[in-house]
């Protein structure tokens, strides 16, 4: 049974501010699809909950002059039904494909899914590879920052006392991007990502300008991209040895942890680089 808590409902942003710096303890609470089971589990009772569905500035995707806002509460079913996601952001489309059950996807928001920063959550890696912004409210206003310095540890994120994580900023794109994410999990139906692989191509039809940008979920404390096999891969036509080369080069770049449950370093490297290939392959990269 879960344990009593108490519960504030702000029906705006700045109010919802107000009440993280006025309750010690004080913890947002999104679609509760992490947070919940949590505190299930710890039997936490000094914990003051503050429902921030009603902020309005929070929801929906919206596209604006040089980018597309994506609100923290918009949830993983909105992100599936976004016309503009599936045609310009597509790796964030196959991770709302993936992700959880019906259920889940109901409640489930992208900023839980950031805030919590787990290493296998499906929004790190197309995220990362997009480039993503993120726009944190606060007592003293709003900033801006890379998600790669927000998220910046295992369950960590660059939030201070009394700050809100707002909506996240991807870059407009006006050509064609084609991206693509894959995972692996122990079971078909749910369950986390034992391993997740983002590709994202910039100028696509032009091998000398093309840019492939490569991420990886579940291989470190944090999503993670090689900068090495990001330059081999770029600017250049792709052959099979660049590839063969390119996957060497990421398994050798990933050092997961032993203890993880869901999957074995050694099964992690041999896989990530077959994921690669295969959303390469299914953008006709290769
Ligand atoms: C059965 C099940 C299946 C799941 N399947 C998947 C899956 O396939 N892939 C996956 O990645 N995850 C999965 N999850 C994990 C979870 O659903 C996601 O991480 C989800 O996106 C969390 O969002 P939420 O809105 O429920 O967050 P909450 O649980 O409400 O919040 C999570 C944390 O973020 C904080 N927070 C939330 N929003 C904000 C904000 N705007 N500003 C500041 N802090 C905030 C909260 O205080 C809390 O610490 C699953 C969970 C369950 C229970």
């Amino acid at each position: 049974m879960l344990n009593s808590f108490d519960y504030l409902c702000p029906k705006n942003t700045q109010e919802a501010i107000q009440l993280l710096l006025d309750n010690q303890g004080g913890e947002i609470l999104a679609g509760g699809t992490d947070l919940l089971p949590e505190l299930k589990d710890k039997s936490t009772t000094d914990k003051v909950l503050i429902d921030i569905k009603k902020c309005s500035d929070l929801q929906g995707i919206e596209k604006q002059d040089d980018f597309l806002s994506i609100g923290a509460l918009t949830t993983i079913r909105e992100i599936r039904l976004s016309n503009i996601i599936k045609e310009k952001y597509k790796a964030l489309r196959d991770a709302a494909d993936v992700f959880g059950c019906l259920e889940i996807r109901n409640r489930a928001t992208i900023g839980g899914n950031i805030v919590h920063a787990s290493p296998g959550a499906e929004y790190g890696t197309p995220l990362f590879c997009f480039e993503a912004q993120v726009e944190i409210a606060g007592p003293n206003g709003s900033r801006v920052m890379p998600i790669d310095s927000f998220w910046f540890d295992l369950g960590r994120v660059e939030l201070k006392k009394g700050e809100i994580l707002k909506r996240i900023l991807l870059p407009k794109i006006d050509s064609q991007v084609p991206s693509g994410y894959l995972r692996l999990s122990r079971v078909k139906g749910m369950d986390l990502a034992s391993l997740g692989v983002s590709v994202v191509v910039i100028n696509p039809g032009q091998a000398d300008k093309r840019e492939i940008r490569v991420a990886m979920a579940a291989v470190q404390r944090t999503p993670y991209r090689n900068s090495a096999v990001e330059e081999l891969l770029s600017f250049k036509g792709i052959d099979s040895n660049l590839i063969e080369k390119a996957k060497q080069m990421l398994a050798a770049s990933i050092a997961p942890r032993e203890s993880s449950l869901r999957a074995k370093p050694a099964y992690k490297k041999a896989m990530v680089g077959v994921l690669m290939e295969k959303i390469l392959k299914n953008l006709h990269i290769l």
